[in-house]
């Protein structure tokens, strides 16, 4: 991508060159009488003193302006500008002068007297030409003069590499933006028939699943200039900014039409509107508003496509979804185990993979992952690879970078105590227990106590298997049974507890609430959902509404959650003391090795004690 910077150059330059003009006229006016300090007050001052020797008037033919010499008693001579000959005369005479000549004058002075007028004409006239042309080679926005500028990135069509084959996966996705780009090749082909192209689509997904990447591969498989912007951008701090941003870019891209319009993060700027804290005129509706009053603009086959992208489109104010607006929308999900292997093979083509390294289980290992975390994945690998001097990315760094992508680096300088390790190393393997011996959840991956980045003590790491588009109520409950197990193996161990059971604790709670409130999971409170989801954005509205439930139902919530928590620990403690062996000889095994594999670990059951 490529920003412009020459521009605010020449904008500087065209505002030096501005000034000097404007300065050489006021002095060339002014040097006809201003500069001289002679005023027409002055000469009747004169008058009445009697201190004029004699007085030339200059009249022109076709208009009523003129000038005068005059030559004083002292000898000096004064000239001056008048605009109607006529009533200088008139005064002349009512002061007792009339011994002045007359001079009618000739075409060319009629011409200097307008000369000024038609430079500074000619001057704004060519500045106008100079700033319109610097508006559009310039997209980047400078400092001063450019807030209500866009902060648009072009990418033209020569810079713009990205290609439908960049995109791996998202089959059905490609499908349907073909059209889109065949329209942008040959609008000509869809005119003629009256079709109606969609002026505007919208990518919805979680982040890192190629919403950008797809939009940019529509314009570069279409050879059309990408102007990307992000919703943010709009936002500033001062009123206005972000609408006649707004406009500034449409402008732009009209100019480049066709081309395609990217708006990331739109949910930035197309929040619902009416529901901000202070009553709602805020600058961010006026950039909405300006948005949708573009979009309304451009006709429909203008050859202008605007694509958005959003995570959120719960929060999207409904009126951009309207026919003519963002009337598409084209869901882009996580990636299946297909998915993901292709995305690997993408990601893996301009690195130096080794013989022994399977893609494929890769794929099948990292259900959940999105895109970007694959590119991410296999990013690691490689700095993890370079930075050990080999030339060859293999299956173990695959291992590590995964733990590294999924967990963050381990710090192994941090120095715990002895006694620390212990408590941790039982608290994972309690943990481990339970993901091993609950259906629903694990198999583990990897034990870990070594401390890491994010400043947990240790990690149990299961194997993401699955790709699941719902979580059941049993697997839920499994999952906080495993959220405390690590607490119950401290407490089956140790007479003491820490409070390194914290986060497990937290996450526990909020899930067994989660099933109460929202996914209608409980015994007693029934399918009514008491939680709205909308975080921050709605506060305006939740304040000006009621909390929806009343004080009863508050109390029956919490008894509903407590009762869950309650049977999750017992169930927990249960568990583990059924496999109380395995416990002390994994907690072992990991005071040792610090780390233990998957293998490791599933043996543990196996090598009953003797
Ligand atoms: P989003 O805009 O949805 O947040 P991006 O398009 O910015 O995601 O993706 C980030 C990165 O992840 C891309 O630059 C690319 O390297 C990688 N990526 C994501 N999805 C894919 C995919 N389907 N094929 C290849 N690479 C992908
Ligand atoms: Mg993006
Ligand atoms: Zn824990």
């Amino acid at each position: 991508m490529n920003t412009n910077h020459r521009g605010n150059f020449r904008g500087f330059g065209v505002y030096v060159a501005l000034i000097l003009i404007i300065v050489l006229i006021w002095y060339w006016l002014s040097g006809n009488n201003a500069a001289s300090g002679y005023t027409k007050s002055r000469f009747v001052e004169d008058l009445r003193n009697g201190n004029v020797t004699s007085v030339t008037v200059m009249q022109n033919r076709e208009i009523p302006t003129g000038s005068l010499k005059v030559t004083l008693k002292n000898g000096s001579q004064q000239s001056l500008y008048i605009s109607d000959v006529n009533e200088i005369q008139t005064l002349m005479e009512k002061n007792g002068y009339s011994d002045y000549a007359l001079i009618d004058v000739q075409r060319e002075s009629w011409l200097m007297t307008l000369l000024p007028y038609l430079l500074i004409f000619g001057a704004l006239f060519i500045l106008f030409v100079i700033l319109n042309n610097n508006a559009a080679a310039n997209n980047s926005g400078g400092k001063m003069m450019n807030f209500g500028k866009n902060r648009a990135r072009l990418a033209t069509e020569a810079e713009n590499t990205t290609r439908f084959d960049n995109v791996a996966g998202l089959k059905e996705e490609k499908e349907e933006l073909e059209e889109v780009v065949d329209f942008l090749k040959e609008p000509g082909k869809y005119t003629k028939l009256g079709a109606r192209i969609p002026k505007g689509l919208l990518l919805v997904g979680p982040p890192g699943t190629g919403k950008t990447l797809l939009a940019k591969a529509v314009a570069g498989e279409a050879r059309v200039p990408f102007f990307s912007i992000s919703g943010s951008d709009f936002v500033e701090m001062f009123v206005g900014v972000g609408a006649s941003r707004v406009r500034d870019l449409f402008e732009d891209a009209k100019r480049n039409a066709p081309c395609i319009v990217f708006i990331d993060e739109i949910d930035a700027v197309a929040r619902r509107r009416g529901t901000g804290m202070g009553g709602g005129h805020d600058e961010r509706e006026q950039t909405l508003n300006q948005m949708l009053v573009e979009m309304d603009g451009f006709g429909v086959n203008e050859g202008i496509i605007v694509m958005a992208a959003t995570n959120r489109v719960d929060i999207l104010d409904p009126a951009i979804m309207r026919p003519g607006r963002f009337d598409r929308k084209i869901v882009v999900g996580r990636p299946d185990v297909r998915g993901r292997e292709e995305i690997l093979n993408v990601h893996a083509k301009n690195k130096p993979i080794g013989e022994d390294v399977d893609l494929k289980q890769v794929a099948q290992t990292t259900a959940g992952f999105t895109g970007a975390d694959l590119e991410n994945l296999l990013n690691e690998a490689a700095i993890l690879t370079a930075r050990e001097g080999r030339a060859f990315i293999t299956q173990p760094d695959i291992q590590r970078a995964f733990i590294k992508v999924g967990i963050g680096a381990e710090k192994r300088s941090r120095i715990i105590s002895e006694k620390e390790k212990r408590i941790t190393a039982f608290h994972e393997a309690g943990h481990a227990i339970l993901f091993h011996v609950l259906p629903d959840v694990g198999p583990v991956h990897t034990i870990s106590i070594i401390p890491t980045g994010t400043g947990a003590a240790g990690y149990t790491m299961p194997l993401p298997e699955r790709d699941e588009m719902f979580n059941s109520k049993g697997r839920m409950l499994q999952e906080i049974v495993v959220d405390l197990g690590g607490r119950v193996a401290e407490e089956l161990v140790f007479d003491d507890i820490t409070t390194g059971a914290s986060q497990d604790i937290k996450q526990a709670t909020g899930l067994a609430r989660d099933m109460v409130t929202r996914y209608g999971m409980s015994e007693n409170i029934g399918l009514i959902c008491y939680k709205d989801d909308d975080d921050e954005v709605f506060i305006g509205r939740d304040l000006a509404h009621a909390r929806g439930y009343s004080e009863g139902v508050a109390t029956a919530i919490d008894a509903e959650v407590k009762r869950i928590i309650d049977r999750a620990y017992e169930e927990a403690k249960r568990l583990i003391g059924e496999h109380r062996d395995v416990l002390e000889r994994c907690a072992q095994l990991l005071l040792e090795k610090e780390k233990i594999t998957r293998e490791e670990f599933e043996s543990l059951f196996e090598a009953q004690p003797a």
